[in-house]
């Protein structure tokens, strides 16, 4: 089994860094064990999604599990891009960044999810519902942008949250933060 990375919390710098794509000499071996601690990583939590930012290596890299498809493997995801689509759908959604601290988020229904494999294979997949929340968080981290940010509004879907719940996931967190000594 691959050797877990440490993750970061909030508000460790990584997870407000855009972060940089990856380059064509960057794939390889190196890449892959990355990939695969990452992927470990996020089954140990236990989590649905880890971006590389999490364990504070800012490059455009997450990985994810497909809870709306079961028998779908957990893939790393590369330099993606996100179309999305559908209506505005609310859920609860938490943050292995922000543990203990969950609350409702606005996300869209629908994500085109356009990515390199960690075999430096372009690929595209059709997200709906929960894959497409997952994608969208984690694409987030991808730009240093956490779930309760309410400043960066999304031109068809709105705020993730408002100002107000956005500063009580924060009072929240610092009171986990103190309790679980992070
Ligand atoms: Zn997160």
């Amino acid at each position: 089994m691959a050797d877990l990375l440490k993750l970061v919390y909030w508000d460790d710098p990584a997870l407000s860094t855009v972060c940089e794509t990856v380059m064509d000499n960057e794939f390889g071996p190196k890449m892959e064990e990355f990939g695969q601690q990452l992927l470990a990583t996020m089954d140990a939590a236990p989590g649905v999604g880890l971006a590389a930012p999490q364990v504070g290596i800012t490059k455009r890299i997450f990985a994810m599990r497909f809870p709306d498809h079961e028998g779908l493997k957990p893939m790393v995801i590369v330099n993606p891009t996100l179309e999305l689509s559908g209506s505005t759908r609310y859920e609860r959604e938490g943050c292995l960044s922000v543990p203990g601290v969950f609350e409702q988020v606005a996300r869209a229904e629908k994500a085109d999810l356009r990515f390199k494999t960690l075999d430096n294979i372009e690929a595209v997949m059709e997200l709906t519902n929960i894959d497409a929340r997952v994608a969208q968080h984690e694409f987030d981290h991808l730009n240093g942008i956490m779930f309760f940010n309410y400043l960066d509004v999304r031109p068809t879907y709105g705020r993730r949250m408002s100002k107000q719940v956005s500063k009580q996931v924060l009072r929240e967190w610092e009171r986990e933060k103190a309790k679980r000594g992070l």
